[in-house]
């Protein structure tokens, strides 16, 4: 049944005053007070740390710098939570009202606010890195530091590869405007970027980088091809630029590393694995299974562009909307879309409908579609309170419905950690997906049970498919051609077109004849080839997607004794190495292909389901 606009404005607004009255609130300035209080004295006291950096120390010289690092690690982990609750208020505020000019100033504050404390946290964070074990197990035995004993302990992996405090010291500070300078240059300029689109009407319409992009998800094929064009005829007029800034990144990581290979080698790949807490055995398990099995993804494409009515996919279909099928998609109000949801997750355990419907219940939605509202959808939370919020914009489509279903699957897993202590929950990305997945599955799959028609399935499983080529061709082409830039880079630099064919010999070998050709100048489009802060920003997306499908193919296995297998897991993701989580809940070794081939198995069924639809839809 159609709703009203009336229906999708009753869209809930979200409940910020329970955590500050206000952006100049007495409440939220005392913590920032408190931010600066400690900060000031981190800043001071950290110095007597240095000399150990230094110069090696007698045991007995370091047991009184032990006891200076019990009485400063409290100090660090309530700033560390206070910066994080403050930046989370005032980007949720900035998201609601982007012309809110109060809460964007907040933010730059807080980010400079959150540079001195780590720059003053660091000789402490240094000095236990190079403590030897048995000075670090005596650390470990104050309660006062029990619940920082996985992530100060998986810090000093790190170890064989520190420099020292006064080198550590200057490429921080070259950083800024060497390695740094590359990533803003990206970002100026593909957001000052425009190009004068032909339109089918005979017009043009002048249009930036991120509007040609976003056209090339639209249900629209000439419109995309146009897009595909024009980004194409953009990339190129400034490919020097684009081929200037992936070659200093890389340059400049490798020659970090290989500054940092005087006691042990450094890979390229070591800092991402660090940050994913991942191996790199498992990382190639996980491709070599990806790859023996890109004919999933190849399928899924061919399938669509059935659907689409082609032979095969064109590279700007690669990322199409459905194709409008039967009556379509009928608008949903809220109201049904939660309903939907709580009856979708009672179905894994009530605990987790009924915390879907305390969100409502709570205020910590925000939903409603409002001018100045940022797009995008994400979950949020406050480690003061411990309590999450969810924030999109809910239009009534089945996609709105699903991203409500992602955003709680998130706040479900922050939800199941609240009792644990705040530095037990921070989890890397590559399990940050995994509640999020977990909960779209379940949704999709039970609207699937109840779709009455084959257009209403094929319009549920056209997404769940799209996944497939997303995760197990697009992304690992990405990896694969970054892998094989910085194993070239070593020896030269790339000039556009040699990244233009490395970029199409990858993608073809993933790609198969699935697609008609090469999108060769993807490694400049691609935003996340520029990322500064983390090379490799793709793996941990196709280890995300192939995880939450294992996670999902359990449900089936363990019957009633899941929902507390899940619910353990999850609270387990922020103090384990990805490897040990998965020893621990699935007794499997994730380096084995035996765990990926489980997950591949849900995946195949997924297409097998498509393609017992698509000849009746494609006639
Ligand atoms: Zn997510």
């Amino acid at each position: 049944m159609p709703q009203s606009p009336s229906a999708i404005d009753q869209a809930p607004v979200w409940n910020l005053v329970s955590e500050y009255p206000a952006l100049d609130s007495p409440e939220l300035q005392a913590d920032l007070a408190t931010i600066r209080q400690h900060t000031d004295t981190l800043k001071h006291q950290t110095d007597v740390f240095i000399p150990a950096l230094e110069q090696s120390l007698l045991p007995d010289e370091e047991k009184p710098l032990i006891a200076k690092a019990w009485e400063l690690l409290p100090l660090e982990k309530e700033t560390a939570l206070l910066l994080e609750n403050v930046f989370g208020y005032a980007f949720m505020t900035w998201s609601t009202d982007s012309s809110n000019s109060a809460s964007k100033e907040l933010m730059g504050l807080v980010k400079r606010l959150e540079s001195s404390f780590s720059q003053a946290v660091q000789p402490l964070h240094q000095f236990l890195i190079r403590l030897d074990e048995e000075l670090f197990t005596y650390f470990l035995s104050n309660s006062v530091v029990r619940d920082s004993a996985f992530v100060l302990g998986y810090e000093r992996r790190t170890r064989p590869h520190l420099l020292s405090i006064s080198q550590e010291n200057l490429i921080t500070a070259l950083q800024l405007d060497g390695h740094r300078a590359w990533g803003n240059l990206y970002d100026n300029l593909t957001s000052s970027l425009s190009y004068a689109l032909p339109l089918p009407d005979g017009t043009t319409q002048t249009m930036g980088f991120a509007q040609l992009l976003s056209l090339l998800g639209g249900n629209d094929g000439d419109m995309r091809e146009r897009a595909y064009h024009a980004i194409h005829a953009l990339m190129e007029t400034h490919q020097e630029s684009f081929a200037a800034i992936l070659n200093a990144l890389a340059g400049w990581r490798l020659e970090v590393g290989q500054q940092r290979s005087q006691i042990a080698p450094y890979h390229f790949l070591d800092h991402p694995l660090h940050l994913n807490r991942l191996e790199r055995h498992t990382l190639d398990t996980m491709m070599d299974s990806a790859h023996a099995n890109r004919a999933l993804g190849q399928r899924a494409y061919h399938l669509q562009a059935r659907l689409l009515g082609k032979d095969r996919l064109d590279p700007w279909d690669v990322n199409a909307s459905p194709p409008p099928l039967g009556e379509g998609d009928q608008p949903l109000s809220f109201e049904e879309a939660m309903d939907i949801i709580v009856a979708a997750f009672n179905e894994v355990d009530p605990e987790m409908g009924d915390f879907a419907r305390m969100m409502q219940d709570n205020g910590w939605i925000d939903a409603r579609p409002a001018s100045h509202k940022m797009g995008g959808a994400y979950c949020s939370g406050f480690p003061k309170s411990r309590t999450p919020r969810v924030f999109m914009t809910f239009m009534g489509s089945t996609v709105d419905l699903i991203t409500l279903a992602h955003e709680l699957g998130h706040a479900f897993h922050s939800w199941v950690m609240r009792d644990l202590l705040f530095k037990e929950t921070q989890y890397p990305m590559t399990l940050a997906e995994t509640a999020s997945t977990f909960a779209e599955t379940v949704v999709r799959n039970y609207l699937l049970e109840r779709a009455t028609t084959p257009e209403q399935k094929a319009m549920i499983l056209w997404q769940e498919v799209g996944s497939i080529p997303r995760f197990l061709i697009n992304i690992p082409v990405r990896y694969s051609f970054e892998k094989a830039m910085y194993e070239g880079r070593a020896e030269r630099s790339f000039a556009p077109a040699d990244l233009c064919a490395l970029m199409s010999e990858h993608w073809n070998s993933w790609h198969g004849d699935s697609v008609s050709g090469a999108d060769a100048f993807f490694w400049a489009s691609k935003m996340h080839f520029a990322i500064v802060e983390i090379s490799f920003y793709n793996f941990p997306y196709t280890f995300g997607y192939l995880f939450s499908q294992g996670i999902y193919a359990q449900r089936q296995r363990l019957g009633e004794g899941f929902f507390p297998f899940y619910r353990q897991l999850l609270r387990d993701t922020g103090t384990m190495t990805v490897e040990a989580l998965v020893q621990k809940h699935l007794g499997m070794d994730l380096r084995e292909p035996a765990f990926w081939q489980q997950s591949l198995q849900v995946v195949e069924g997924y297409v097998s389901a498509f393609e017992e639809l698509v000849p009746a839809l494609s006639q």
